[in-house]
Formats: C-alpha cells, structure tokens, sequence
C-alpha cells in the first residue's frame, strides 16, 4: 500500500470518527430540547458511523498495515438552535463525507489498487443513502415548520429506528 492511500485511509478513520461523535453530540441536544425520538435517530447514526470507522480500521489490518488513530476533534454546535439545524448540520456534514470518499475513490483508481477500489464501493452507496435520508427528514421538517404538533409527530416516526450494524464488513460480523 501506497503512504498516500495509508494517509488518505487514516484521515478517513478520524473522519468517521468525528462523525460519530458530532451525531452524538447532535443527539444530546434533541434530548435536551425533549425530542426523545430524533435523539433515538440521532444516537444510531453515531454507532453506524463507529461501524463506518472500523471498516477502515480492519481493512488496514487484512492490508498488513497499522491504523493511527488521532485525536478527534469537539463538534461545535454554536449555531445549532432547533431540530431543523440539527438535520442540516447533518446534511452538510454528509456531502463533505461524501468528497471525502469520492477522493478515496479517485486515489485507488489512480495508484491502481484494485482492493481498495472494491472495498470503497460500499462507502459510495452508503453516502447516497446518507444524504437521502438526511434530506426526507428536511423536507418533512420544512413542511410543518413551527408546527408543534407535526414536528412531535416526526419525533415518534424518528423514535422507531433501530440499530443494525452498518459497514462493509458488517454482513459477515
Ligand atoms: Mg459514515
């Protein structure tokens, strides 16, 4: 493997990493704000992106190489005031994961590392789903708009996620 590739593959841990950890930070606020549902939502996209995160970690041990696992930055929610900004913080952090995959996916094409270039497909159909599903949320969001009742009813729509283990190894764990 390439120092490139091995770079861009830790930098990508952190990233997912920081996911996790934005999520869970996001899912604090919607508990505080009472929105038990979305916190729900919320909470189970911190342990996908966990998931997301030790995929890179275990492909980087199956290539003979040691992952390094840097610090993980404080999400910062100063300009999160309502369940609407939540869900767009989420968005905008989802199509910046998106780049950051699609610059994993031009690296392996490029240093022509086929192993990477199939184990990354998992993360590519991952993020299209990820951002769709941030913006059915928006959009629902948008409809009620100050709503106080629509917007509980999201709330118990949101509370119905359940947890299943997410990542491209995740079928065979
Ligand atoms: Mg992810």
């Amino acid at each position: 493997m390439t120092n490139k590739i091995k770079d861009i593959l830790n930098k990508q841990i952190n990233e997912e990493f920081y996911s996790s950890y934005l999520y869970l930070a996001l899912a604090a606020f919607l508990e505080k704000q009472g929105l038990k549902g979305a916190a729900n939502w919320m909470n189970i996209q911190a342990k996908e992106e966990n998931d997301h995160a030790l995929g890179f970690y275990r492909f980087l041990l199956d290539r003979n190489e040691e992952p390094v696992l840097e610090a993980i930055a404080k999400p910062d929610l100063s300009n999160i005031k309502n369940i609407k900004d939540v869900f767009n913080a989420g968005l905008k952090h989802e199509q910046h994961i998106t780049a950051c995959i699609s610059n994993i996916h031009q690296l392996a094409k490029e240093e022509k590392d086929s192993a990477l270039e199939s184990f990354i497909k998992w993360y590519v159909d991952e993020q299209v789903e990820e951002e769709a599903n941030a913006i059915e949320i928006l959009d629902k969001l948008n409809l009620a708009g100050h709503e106080g009742s629509v917007i509980y009813m999201i709330d118990q729509e949101l509370k119905a996620r359940t947890y299943i283990p997410s990542g491209p190894y995740a079928a065979a764990a």
